[in-house]
């Protein structure tokens, strides 16, 4: 095996123990844009920086990545830095276990490069990142004190990165977690409400959906959702307030399904006077999908869209909050738009997550228009008018939908700050030029 497939094939936790028998403590790959490849901190991760620079699916010329191993509890930790012309690149930080490096790095890379997506495509001044954490499996992942320790090494790296990553909550992480971020750091959103942050954005979520929904409708046969049959799948913290604003629309129906029995028993009694079907269903039942229905929406897990659930869709419209639902982003995109089905991208329709997080700085107002606009129709990055746009662009191109956002999104991600310019780039080239890896005594 070459010294490249080592690294790559090692476990995250074999791989923290090789960079301790090295000493290697925090490293870097940053896109040398003289060069045009990626460079590594240190000789000894070339392989890495090779594998990077090779890869097509994944490499999208971020400008770093940037990792430490905590001191306490050995856990691998990362910013990935994909694009900042717009600003600060900002993401959620997960909290998951990994096969291999690969996997950690490819998942990085991804998420980071969708996060440039989401937010520029809402028309935020930020640019796109992710922090990936690996869970060492020595530890437990739920003591709050080990939780506390390695949360707080986090924030301590952030700041280290002179604010050109600012971290958010994400999968594995909680708001706990975020407050021992903020203890060490300023450079992140989602904190708490009673430390001034903006609280859960599963309600603008929800209503971020029904507007791709208003827009998709309007799109195909100018009709609203009134009288509409809409399946529902998940109905968690976004699905409950989303049936509940589909009523409030005049739907004629809603069919829905979860697989925890307390969540559709509370949803029954709260809605016990319209005419909405809930099941209670086993985690791989997928049967959700192929419901007699007008519009499809994904509001529980990922990946759900694939050669086995596509040719079974009976709706005209697919659009909901889940992330990541075509399994494979490009062979699903494709797949729908034959079928004639339209497909509103996730990362459009699902954006108010963020949104509602991201200018927590900038203070709050009752109703604020700086989060209204993105729900109303006539702003020009409203969740309405980005969806009217792509659904006709993508008509007159004939490119799948999934494909066109991301073409509009990847030219709105390189318009550079109004005020900053392309800041971020800046910090990078001033950590590496200062050895950021060697400071972390
Ligand atoms: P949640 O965990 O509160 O709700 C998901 C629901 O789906 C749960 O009730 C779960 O039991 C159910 N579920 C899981 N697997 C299922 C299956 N196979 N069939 C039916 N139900 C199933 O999460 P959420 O906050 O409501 O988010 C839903 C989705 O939207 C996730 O993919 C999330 O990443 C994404 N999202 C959420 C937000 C937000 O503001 N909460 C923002 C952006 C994206």
């Amino acid at each position: 095996m070459s010294q490249k497939e080592k690294l790559l094939t090692l476990s995250t936790q074999e791989f923290v123990e090789y960079l301790k028998n090295n000493n290697i403590n925090r490293f870097y790959f940053v896109y040398d844009k003289k060069n045009k490849k990626v460079v590594s901190s240190h000789k000894l991760l070339n392989p890495i920086a090779d594998f990077i620079n090779k890869d097509k699916r994944d490499f999208n010329f971020h400008e770093g990545i940037f990792f430490q191993i905590s001191k306490k509890y050995d856990t691998l930790q990362s910013a990935f830095i994909h694009r900042t012309n717009r600003g600060q690149a900002a993401g959620g930080v997960r909290y998951w276990s990994y096969n291999s490096v690969e996997d950690f790095i490819r998942d990085g890379l991804r998420l980071s490069k969708g996060m440039t997506h989401k937010n520029a495509l809402a028309g935020l001044w930020w640019g796109g990142g992710k922090g990936v954490m690996a869970h060492n499996p020595i530890y437990d992942k739920i003591n709050s004190e080990i939780r506390s320790s390695i949360y707080k090494e986090y924030g301590e790296f952030i700041t280290s990165l002179n604010g050109c990553y600012v971290t958010a909550e994400d999968v594995g992480t909680n708001v706990i977690d975020m407050v021992n971020i903020f203890s060490r750091t300023r450079f992140t959103t989602c904190i708490p409400f009673n430390l001034g942050g903006s609280g859960n954005p599963s309600i603008p979520t929800a209503r971020g959906v029904v507007a791709g929904m208003k827009a998709a409708l309007k799109y195909l046969s100018g009709e609203t959702l009134k009288g509409k049959t809409i399946a529902v799948q998940g109905t968690g913290n976004v699905g409950s307030p989303l049936i509940k604003y589909l009523f409030e629309e005049k739907v004629k129906k809603i069919i829905a399904c979860d697989i925890f029995e307390s969540n559709i028993e509370k949803l029954k009694a709260e809605l016990s006077d319209k005419n909405l079907e809930v099941n209670l269903v086993e985690k791989n039942d997928m049967s959700i999908l192929s419901a007699e229905c007008d519009i499809l929406s994904p509001c529980a897990t990922g990946a759900i869209l694939n050669p086995d659930t596509i040719p079974k869709i009976k709706a005209k419209i697919i659009c909901g909050a889940a992330n990541n639902q075509l399994e494979y982003p490009v062979r699903d995109d494709i797949d729908l738009y034959k079928r004639g089905i339209i497909y509103v991208p996730d990362f459009l329709t699902n954006r108010m997550g963020i949104v509602n997080c991201a200018n927590e700085q900038y203070g709050y107002v009752n109703e604020d228009p700086f989060i209204e606009r993105h729900l109303q129709q006539t702003w020009k990055h409203s969740v309405y008018q980005t969806t009217m746009q792509v659904l006709k662009e993508s008509k007159k191109s004939g490119n799948p939908t999934g494909k066109v956002a991301v073409n509009l999104a990847d030219r709105l991600s390189k318009e550079n700050h109004p005020l900053f310019g392309h800041r971020g780039q800046q910090i990078i080239d001033s950590l590496v030029a200062n050895n950021w890896h060697e400071h972390n005594s």
